[in-house]
């Protein structure tokens, strides 16, 4: 049974102009959240794009982990969350990158990634593919391997494929 073939997710997208800021078009998930069927269909899809031989899904803050712990416990597998600084208790492991004005810090849990294990990122939007790069970054800090970056929806305009090149990418549907 697969009810959640016929679901057009895009239509679930909200899309606010000018926020956060001018020039700027937001992408609202929470229409599809709070549509039960969308929000099923939209884990089946993203469960579709991650390999078989996964063994933990990391989800990127925050709308990562809606759709990151949804899709692991989907899955049977587990779920680490990549934090903003200053959220996760001590010990951590951190890694600062560079946005467009000043940086941006984020951290993991030390000691949650087994050594070796193989590791899907997930996120709700792949923009310009920064947050993603770092996430990737610091999941190989803390002796992770990148199995597979995972996204609900890909801005195609933002080149963030090209942020990523040479890691597997794949996104549900782009805009
Ligand atoms: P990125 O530019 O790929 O590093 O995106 C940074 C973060 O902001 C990611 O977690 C995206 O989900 C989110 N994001 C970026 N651009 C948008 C947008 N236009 N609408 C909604 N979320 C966005």
């Amino acid at each position: 049974q697969a009810p959640q073939a016929q679901v057009d997710l895009r239509s679930f997208i909200r899309d606010l102009p000018d926020y956060p800021s001018p020039g700027i078009t937001f992408r609202d998930i929470t229409p599809l959240l709070s549509d039960p069927g969308a929000f099923a269909a939209a884990v089946h899809r993203l469960a579709d794009l991650v390999p078989a031989d996964t063994d933990v899904i990391a989800g990127l803050e925050a709308r990562g982990f809606i759709f990151g712990a949804a899709l692991a416990h989907h899955m049977g597998i587990g779920f680490v969350p990549i934090r903003k600084a200053g959220k996760l208790p001590p010990p951590v492991h951190r890694y600062t990158y560079d946005l467009e004005y000043g940086t941006a810090t984020i951290e993991l849990r030390q000691d949650t990634i087994p050594t070796g294990a193989r590791v899907v990122i997930l996120d709700d939007v792949l923009a310009t593919g920064g947050t993603a790069a770092a996430g990737a970054t610091l999941i190989e800090q803390c002796g992770g391997r990148v199995h597979h970056l995972v996204f609900l929806l890909e801005l195609a305009g933002l080149s963030g494929r090209e942020r990523l090149a040479g890691r597997p990418v794949s996104a549900v549907f782009d805009l």
